[in-house]
């Protein structure tokens, strides 16, 4: 745990960028310390860690769900999470929508889009989000909000391809904001950056960053 560290990345975010911290691996008593400071919105990957943690934890806490979710999972998180980071498919969102319509809810989701060079990690390409938002059963959802996109960099110390990977995202985002989302304020996050990138993600128009070991490892 490293609260001088998550201070000085509180004081470095411009005002339109907010932390996600990734309190993945970490145990309640940390996550209770950064609550402590003010903090509110944490991240998990694990649907099971995710449940614990909320009941242990102050109700006010705006969970955002980070990882790869399966879609017979959802209704595990569905009763509370604010957001849910990484849909890369139709039918997670229908089934998301479907949870909360049950829960009497509106869950945020946000795109997940392969921008990396792995191929070991999730996520659309441009043409099938366009064609999940140009299908029917997208337009009848009414317990789901797309808020925007969310994209992770390939791990490399290459800072050129970094940057370059982050301005794909951008340049997603704004697309899908001409072409589907035109006068709807409500699509407007850009999640990007993390422990080792997020500076140059905050350059590259970020509005969420996602970090976890900056904060919580005390290296
Ligand atoms: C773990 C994780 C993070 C945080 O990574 P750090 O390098 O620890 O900051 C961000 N996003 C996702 C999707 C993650 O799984």
């Amino acid at each position: 745990m490293n609260i001088a560290q998550y201070h000085s990345i509180i004081d470095s975010l411009p005002p339109h960028v907010r932390l996600v911290a990734v309190s993945k691996n970490s145990p309640v008593s940390d996550i209770s310390q950064l609550y402590k400071e003010g903090h509110r919105i944490f991240g998990e990957n694990k649907v099971q860690e995710l449940q614990k943690k909320h009941e242990l934890l102050p109700q006010d806490i705006e969970w955002h769900f980070i990882g790869h979710l399966q879609r017979n999972k959802v209704k595990y998180i569905a009763p509370f999470v604010k957001m849910i980071h990484a849909v890369d498919s139709l039918p997670l969102l229908i089934e998301i929508d479907k949870q909360a319509k049950k829960n009497n809810r509106t869950i945020a989701c946000l795109l997940q889009f392969h921008i990396a060079q792995e191929d070991t990690k999730f996520g659309l390409s441009l043409e099938e989000a366009e064609k999940l938002l140009n299908d029917e059963a997208y337009n009848t959802l009414k317990n789901i909000e797309l808020q925007g996109v969310m994209g992770m960099a390939t791990f490399t110390s290459d800072i050129n391809q970094v940057k370059i990977e982050f301005q794909k995202l951008h340049s997603i985002f704004i697309s899908l904001q001409e072409h589907f989302f035109k006068n709807c304020n409500t699509f407007r996050e850009i999640s990007m950056g993390m422990t080792d990138d997020y500076s140059i993600a905050i350059e590259e128009g970020s509005t969420l960053v996602r970090i976890g070991s900056a904060i919580f490892s005390s290296r």
